[in-house]
Parts: C-alpha cells; sequence; structure tokens
C-alpha cells in the first residue's frame, strides 16, 4: 500500500489529503497530520474524495446529445459546438439566456477568468459558483 500527498479538490480550503494505493487503484483517501491548512482534519467531502476517480459514471470524455442521445465527441468538435452555440445565444438573445456555473474543483485563478470571460465575452452577470448552492 502506498500513500500520496496531495491537495483536496473540493473546496477552496486546500486540505492535505493522502490517496491511499493498491494494486495501482486509489482506494481511500485519509487527513495529513501536518498539513499547515487541515492539521489532521478532513470535512466529510474529503474523506470521500477518492470516490470519484475510478467511479464507473464518471465522465472522461466530452458528450453532445446527436438524435436525443448523449454521444461521445473529441474535444476539438466539443469545444467547436460551445463556442457556436454561446456566440449564437449571445447575439440573438442577449447575455439574459446565458447562464454560467462555476466550480470549487477549479483553482481561484480559472474563476477569475470564467467571470471574466463570462462578463466581457458573454455579455452577462449571470455567473455563480457551486459553493452557494
Ligand atoms: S477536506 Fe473539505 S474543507 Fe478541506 S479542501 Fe476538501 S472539501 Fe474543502
Amino acid at each position: 500500500m502506498e500513500h500520496i500527498l496531495t491537495t483536496c479538490v473540493y473546496c477552496g480550503c486546500g486540505c492535505g489529503v493522502y490517496l491511499q494505493i493498491e494494486n495501482d487503484r486509489v482506494t481511500g483517501s485519509l487527513p495529513s497530520r501536518n498539513h499547515p491548512v487541515s492539521r489532521n482534519n478532513l470535512c466529510v467531502k474529503g474523506w470521500q474524495l477518492h470516490d470519484f476517480i475510478h467511479h464507473p459514471d464518471r465522465l472522461t470524455e466530452p458528450l453532445l446529445r446527436k438524435n436525443g442521445k448523449l454521444t461521445p465527441v473529441s474535444w476539438d468538435e466539443a469545444l467547436d459546438f460551445t463556442a457556436r452555440e454561446l456566440t449564437r445565444i449571445r447575439d440573438t438573445s442577449g447575455g439574459k439566456g446565458i447562464g454560467v456555473l462555476s466550480s470549487a474543483k477549479c483553482t481561484n485563478e480559472e474563476n477569475f477568468l470564467l467571470q471574466k470571460f463570462t462578463r466581457a465575452v458573454l455579455k452577462t452577470n449571470n455567473i455563480d459558483h457551486c459553493a452557494r448552492l
């Protein structure tokens, strides 16, 4: 069994967590005793940090709905579709037709960029963050 020190990705606190590895699979999450932020503590989300890594429902590729069915596509196709549709909606309905939800799994810098993109490019203040849900 191996333990790898990393940072919890579930919120911006940045708690230190050891991922437990067995037979090339992540099987557990444990607090870091000496971590300056978490000091041997994790919240309930941190204790479950490992759960999504090998979960069968985890999204591992972009999906687009085609003929009513979610279909795996390349990142290029997914990003082209997203850019085209966001532009179309913004140009026909204005910013009020768009809402953006950001994630605590993103870094502060990524969240800053997303709110800038939302306000400056998508022309809307309709942006929120999962930490408020
Ligand atoms: S363990 Fe809980 S408080 Fe700490 S970073 Fe993860 S989600 Fe946030």
